[in-house]
């Protein structure tokens, strides 16, 4: 491999071996990240043969967690923000609080300093950001109350980093490590004027608040503007290269210019350009290279990680890995029942918060490099990193296999407050509970089954299912609505249309809706791999319901007759269909000819 371009070399070796072992892991039932992993530690010093450039690896990955961020932001507004802050603020608190105790703990049995074991805790209690992002998205749970709860104790895990960033050089000489030069600090003014830790602190609180001030009194006005004059050009590349150049700009001047983090930075960005009705779109623009840069991360994790240090530190690692998978766990799971939400949102929570990644290596960099953290710290969280990353799969399994028992433990739950065991005590009877606390909605309960019956049932209530729902409203067509989308949903409602919440692929949603009885079921959704799961448990409910779905290719058309779908409207071709009825109508408006239309779809 040429020496001369380490950059394209490293994304060649990286996406490449990522695809492969990827694929591999696929073919054999295992989450694909755990292929890229073993990616990156086949190109990483660690293993012989081609060594990609860990720097730019690591580099390559943040631009991966600022679109991520990013893509989040969109989809959120500030008041999503607040409406979390109740529970994310304390409970991001206790549970930073709680794991930085236990990684002392491990730190002072290992026969480290106290602020070694500070470092430790520090960078196993913070969750990374890709793998918290990728695993709610993949559960399309983002826009879901707990998706909400997980990106706000997030931002507070981040926020909490920040000012671990700063405050631990300037608080390096007190917890027995180097004083850091005053020049490589992150915070130059604060050392070089000697304003001691509380200034340290005040100067990057004031930073932090100065620019979110700027972006939600600034930005808010600019960006949107910005991306509206730019979608009126009529340039789609100048709309995508304004998108991107929004979303690394903003990331990347926030933490240059106010110290803030790069997701930081980037979640920002998204949710002032939420704002404004084009951020659908500006979300696809950036999806293909978000899904690349995130595999980087994964290759970037493993690259750093070295698996003999799984024989020579045996140990160690198992009591790290305890303190992030189930100290963090239990520290989470309490305080979110503690706040009265159901067991599902806590376990869910917990499940995706029990991991570690790219804060963790950046404080275990931060402590070797002031002489705090020994490096076998650092190895110790790059192993416990990646093997909590492997695991995380498995934690959301096991939390969902835990769920109905301790909903039993629980016991008969009244309509409004739960009883759940808080204390270590386990006799029935004798457990400590809390009850006075108000229950908020159980996401996972399945929906209440629909008394309809001969009735449509219509999938995903979007650009496209919103406007088939109004014809059918009209046509007194007897119809309700399967929909994911917390904020869809409660429109939904207000109109008063029923509606049954949740993810039509799932066996117990799409039971609510009572397929069997229904004459239709029509499917508005985007996505023809959910579209075709559907399809075949629509068929073996009831064969004889006639279904009309949606594609967007003829491949996909293809895809979903196959499957058993009476109808496919192909979206492209109804656009087509639209257009040329327009020009006919234009050419001879008199007397207007049935248009030629392309060939119906299936
Ligand atoms: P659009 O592409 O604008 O027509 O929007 C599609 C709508 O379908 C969105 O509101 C999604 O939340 C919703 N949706 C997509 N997939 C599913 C699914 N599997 N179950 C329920 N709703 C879905």
């Amino acid at each position: 491999m040429p020496h001369d371009t380490p950059l394209i070399a490293t994304i060649v070796a990286g996406l490449g071996l990522a695809f492969i072992f990827g694929a591999l892991a696929n073919r054999f039932k295992v989450p694909p990240l755990v292929g890229y992993l073993i990616a990156g530690v086949l190109v990483g010093p660690n293993t012989p043969g081609f060594v990609a450039d860990q720097e730019l690896a690591l580099e390559l990955a943040e631009i991966g967690v600022i679109l991520l961020m990013f893509g989040v932001g969109l989809h959120f507004s500030l008041k999503d923000l607040l409406s979390v802050r109740a529970i994310a603020v304390p409970g991001a608190v206790v549970q930073i609080s709680f794991a930085t105790v236990l990684g002392v703990g491990l730190a002072w049995m290992l026969g480290w300093s106290l602020g070694a074991g500070l470092v430790f805790g520090l960078a196993l209690s913070v969750a990374s950001t890709v793998v918290l992002l990728r695993a709610l998205q993949e559960r399309r749970m983002i826009e879901t109350e707990r998706g909400r709860i997980a990106v706000g104790w997030l931002i507070v895990e981040d926020l909490a980093m920040v000012l671990a960033l700063v405050l631990l050089p300037a608080l390096a000489g007190v917890l027995g490590g180097e004083q850091q030069a005053a020049t490589q600090s992150p915070n130059i003014l604060a050392l070089r004027f000697d304003v001691g830790v509380w200034g340290v602190l005040g100067i990057t609180l004031a930073k932090v608040v100065a620019f979110v001030v700027l972006m939600m009194v600034v930005g808010r006005r600019i960006i949107p503007w910005l991306l509206h004059y730019v979608a009126h050009t009529g340039s789609r590349e100048l709309f995508r290269l304004s998108v991107l150049a929004i979303a690394l700009g903003v990331a990347f001047g926030a933490a240059k210019l106010f110290g803030v983090s790069l997701a930081l930075g980037a979640f920002f960005a998204g949710m002032v350009m939420s704002e404004s009705e084009l951020s659908h779109q500006a979300a696809e623009e950036t999806l293909p290279l978000r899904d690349a840069f995130s595999v980087l991360f994964f290759v970037s994790v493993g690259m750093l990680f070295d698996p003999t240090s799984l024989l020579s530190n045996t140990w160690p690692i198992l009591g790290t890995l305890f303190i992030i998978l189930i100290g963090k766990s239990v520290a989470a799971f309490l305080i979110v029942i503690a706040f009265g939400y159901p067991i599902a949102t806590a376990l869910i929570i917990s499940a995706s918060l029990a991991q570690i990644g790219e804060f963790s290596f950046m404080l275990a960099g931060l402590g070797v490099s002031l002489d705090l953290l020994p490096e076998q710290g650092r190895d110790l969280i790059l192993a416990g990193a990646i093997l909590s990353i492997v695991l995380n799969p498995l934690a959301f399994a096991g939390a969902a296999r835990l769920k109905p028992w301790l909903e039993k433990r629980a016991g008969n739950v009244p309509e409004t407050v739960e009883a759940v065991p808080i204390g270590p005590a386990t006799e029935p009877g004798e457990v400590a509970t809390i009850t006075a606390v108000p229950v908020k909605d159980d996401e996972d309960a399945p929906p209440p089954p629909t008394k309809m019956t001969g009735h449509t049932i219509l999938i995903g209530y979007g650009r496209v299912g919103s406007l088939v729902g109004q014809s059918l409203k009209a046509a007194g067509i007897e119809f309700l609505v399967i929909e994911d989308a917390d904020k869809t949903i409660a429109k939904l409602k207000s109109e008063g249309i029923e509606t049954v919440a949740g993810n039509a692929v799932k066996g117990e949603v799409f039971a609510s809706a009572n397929a069997a009885g229904a004459k239709r079921l029509i499917l508005a959704i985007p996505n023809a791999f959910e579209a075709g799961q559907i399809i075949l448990k629509a068929k073996t409910t009831n064969p004889e319901m006639v279904i009309i779905a949606r594609a967007h290719s003829d491949a996909e058309v293809d895809h979903l007759t196959g499957l058993g779908a009476d109808k496919v409207i192909m979206g492209e071709r109804e656009i087509a269909r639209g257009i040329v009825e327009q020009v006919m109508t234009s050419v001879s408006p008199a007397n207007t000819p049935t248009p030629e239309t392309p060939p119906a779809a299936a």
